[in-house]
């Protein structure tokens, strides 16, 4: 089975779907790799790298030929896939719900394309969830940013000339970006502490050494969705966690958003006025700035000053990680493919009926087969 990873050509985007500890890895499956030359650029990769794991190097043309798996970070132009086997599995971050037309592309030219942001969040799927490692990432990039951003330390220091205070810092949603965005500012010796609607987090927070901040006087709240995610809260709780924000917030010196409910704009935790009451100085970085933004007046890929507050519309963290970005990303293709290899075979076999496969099959023999496109369409 010929494996074919492919240069990124969309702008900005600075990972690769293989490092050379993947292409070892595939290749002692039984498969062939061929990269296409340069693809690791960015992320410190290069092409003697893979050549030495044992890939092949060349033009997209000829990577292409006989492709039965092609690997990709973002969705590929579906014209410049021309060459691949029939049926050739495309995997990568295909953003299946805004880019609607390459997907229809893909069958059209008999392509399987399989998304893995549409990875179901079981245990055994883990380790092939590109959303969690890349969100790890995101989520330390994201305090190292406010970090240089502010104009004070984030450690206390005790000196000859005095003593600085440490920098208080909140994280607001913690799921796995917030995780590790509040571990990151503890090591930093930050003061921390942290909010969600999931009840389930506040152990996690505590466990982390930071402090909880959260609702009580609303009755009946989970906030948990399916999935682990979280809901939509009631008009009541979105008024109570207001008050206790605003309360909060004008003690703090940073803040972390990274609050998402999957298929919904990012839920509003921040408002002008409440940035207003912040010290001058102090920094908000905003992880959901590219769904929407949890802070009034944020602009994805831009940092904006208001009131004298820096707020950082975070977009893309990891990619400005790249090697590492690329490795995790690469190992969660790689944890897919070898999951599903056929020894007898020597290739991938999916069955129609794994909640895996089905959860991020999006087409399949010409057809758009995913109930979640075909249901929008
Ligand atoms: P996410 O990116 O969808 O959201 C980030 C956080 O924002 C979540 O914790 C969410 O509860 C919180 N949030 C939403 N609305 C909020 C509001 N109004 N105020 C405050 N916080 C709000 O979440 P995620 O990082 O993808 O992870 C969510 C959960 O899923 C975690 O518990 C994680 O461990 C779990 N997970 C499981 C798997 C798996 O089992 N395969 C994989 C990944 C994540």
């Amino acid at each position: 089975m010929k494996i074919a990873v492919l240069k990124e050509t969309a702008a900005g985007e600075t990972r690769c779907a293989a490092i050379p500890e993947t292409v070892k890895k595939l290749i002692a499956l039984g498969a062939e790799v061929a990269v296409e030359s340069g693809a690791g650029e960015h992320a410190s990769i290069t092409d003697q790298d893979f050549e030495t794991a044992g890939a092949s190097m060349g033009p997209r043309g000829g990577v292409l030929k006989g492709a039965q798996v092609i690997l990709a970070v973002q969705g590929p132009e579906p014209a410049s896939l021309e060459g691949a086997e029939p049926g050739a599995l495309l995997v990568g971050a295909l953003d299946p719900t805004r880019r609607g037309a390459d997907i229809d592309a893909y069958a059209g030219a008999g392509i399987e394309a399989l998304a893995m942001e549409w990875m179901p969040r079981i245990t055994r799927a883990q380790s092939m969830d590109i959303l969690s490692s890349q969100s790890n990432l995101a989520g330390y990039k994201a305090v190292i940013d406010a970090a240089a951003a502010y104009g004070r330390a984030f450690p206390m220091m005790m000196t000859a000339a005095g003593t600085i205070s440490p920098a208080k810092v909140f994280v607001m949603g913690v799921g796995v970006a917030g995780l590790q965005a509040i571990a990151t500012a503890k090591r930093l010796g930050a003061q921390v502490s942290a909010t969600d609607v999931r009840s389930a987090t506040k152990e996690q927070i505590q466990s982390l050494g930071a402090k909880p901040i959260f609702v009580e006087n609303v009755a009946g709240i989970e906030g948990e969705g399916s999935g682990g995610y979280a809901t939509e809260m009631s008009d009541e709780y979105q008024k109570a966690q207001a008050e206790l924000v605003s309360g909060h917030i004008a003690k703090q010196d940073i803040v972390i958003t990274t609050a998402l409910i999957p298929g919904r704009p990012a839920p509003r935790l921040i408002s002008d006025v409440q940035v207003q009451t912040m010290r001058p100085g102090s920094v908000i970085v905003d992880l959901a700035a590219e769904a929407g933004g949890n802070v009034e007046g944020t602009a994805p890929g831009e940092a904006v000053e208001r009131h004298g507050v820096m707020i950082i519309g975070a977009a893309n963290l990891a990619r400005t990680l790249a090697a590492d970005s690329s490795a995790l990303f690469a190992r969660n293709l790689f944890n897919l493919l070898s999951a599903f290899w056929d020894k007898d075979a020597g290739k991938v076999v999916l069955p129609d009926e794994d909640e895996i496969v089905k959860g991020i099959r999006l087409t399949h023999g010409g057809k758009v087969v995913h109930e979640r496109l075909t249901a929008a369409a």
